[in-house]
């Protein structure tokens, strides 16, 4: 049984790489972050905190719901499960420190003598591994493997959707409006388990495709100009999620190539949700353990 690379320490990566941890099998996580959770993301500042990617997680499956719970997830009135301190939190814990190298990103997977290669953007080699997981968003996947026959035409029809968010962070408790357009949801993150004066609004698909390619400052503005009067934030900053949301998924758990040796997978593989990169990462540890 040779050892297995996971690319990406999202909820899909992680989930598989536990699951084949627990199984025995030798495995390496990577992550071009710092920190674990992917979109499933806390930003931390000067005396804050605040998850500007999902606010928190909506389960279907009960095992789901128990995997997040067992990760020090708590159930929230209005947004499902959410991490205590952080979204973020639940994957790292759920990692439960399988082996991993973060910050490296990966710039490309190819075949080399005796198994697997990742290729970073240093230009480091790592491996050879005897399997790949793939858990990065499709396009960024078939970046990946442009080398790898077959892999673009099969994550084609994947379309993934960007997202603005506006982080914000007052001195004081504020009040913004639940509803206001351009944005699809206006979370008071603030209410979150141990936050204060935190709130995050997510712009709509649609405006967050116009506006996709100006910058961090300028979004930040004009988003915050719809927004009406408010207290001055201490803390205003915009992020971009250029993958945010799966639109059309590939429609199977995750992507076979090279005989099973190389698998891709992620939310995108099911749907738009964690639950689905949940279901996508342990329907990859199963396929490499059967
Ligand atoms: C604004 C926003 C709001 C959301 N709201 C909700 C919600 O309310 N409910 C819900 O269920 N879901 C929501 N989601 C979706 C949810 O966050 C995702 O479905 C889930 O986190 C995807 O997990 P994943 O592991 O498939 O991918 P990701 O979380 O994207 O993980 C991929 C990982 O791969 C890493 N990576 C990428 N390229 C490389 C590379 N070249 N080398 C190394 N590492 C790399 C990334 O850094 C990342 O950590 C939201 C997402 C966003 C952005």
């Amino acid at each position: 049984m040779g050892s297995i690379a996971i690319i990406g320490a999202g909820m899909a990566g992680v989930t598989a790489a536990s699951a084949l941890a627990d199984a025995g099998r030798a495995v390496t996580l990577f992550d071009k972050s710092r920190g674990y959770g992917g979109r499933m993301a806390t930003r931390r500042g000067d005396g804050f905190a605040l998850d500007h990617g999902a606010p928190g997680v909506a389960t279907r499956d009960p095992a789901f719901r128990s995997a997040l719970s067992g990760a020090g997830g708590a159930a929230h009135p209005a947004l499902g499960i959410v991490g205590d301190p952080g979204m973020s939190s639940i994957v790292k814990a759920m990692a439960n420190g399988v082996p991993a190298q973060m910050g490296v990103e990966i710039a490309a997977i190819s075949q080399a003598s005796g198994g697997l290669e990742l290729t970073d953007t240093g230009g480091v080699a790592h491996g050879p591994f005897a399997q790949v997981i793939c858990a990065v968003p499709a396009p960024q996947a078939v970046r990946l493997a442009a080398g790898i026959a077959g892999v673009e035409a099969a994550l084609a029809g994947v379309v993934m959707a960007p997202t603005w968010s506006l982080l914000l962070a007052f001195d004081a408790p504020a009040e913004l409006p639940r509803r206001a357009d351009p944005f699809a949801k206006i979370i008071d993150d603030g209410a979150k388990p141990g936050r204060a004066n935190t709130w995050v609004a997510h712009a709509s698909i649609q405006w967050s495709r116009a506006h996709l390619e100006e910058t961090r400052e300028t979004v930040a503005e004009r988003l915050l100009a719809t927004l009406g009067p408010l207290p001055a934030p201490r803390y205003a900053s915009a992020h971009r999620w250029r993958y945010a949301f799966t639109e059309a998924p590939l429609g199977a758990p995750f992507h076979s190539a090279l005989g099973g040796r190389l698998l891709f997978g992620g939310d995108w593989a099911l749907g738009p949700d964690a639950e689905h990169a949940w279901q996508s990462g342990r329907a990859m540890a199963a396929a490499v353990l059967s």
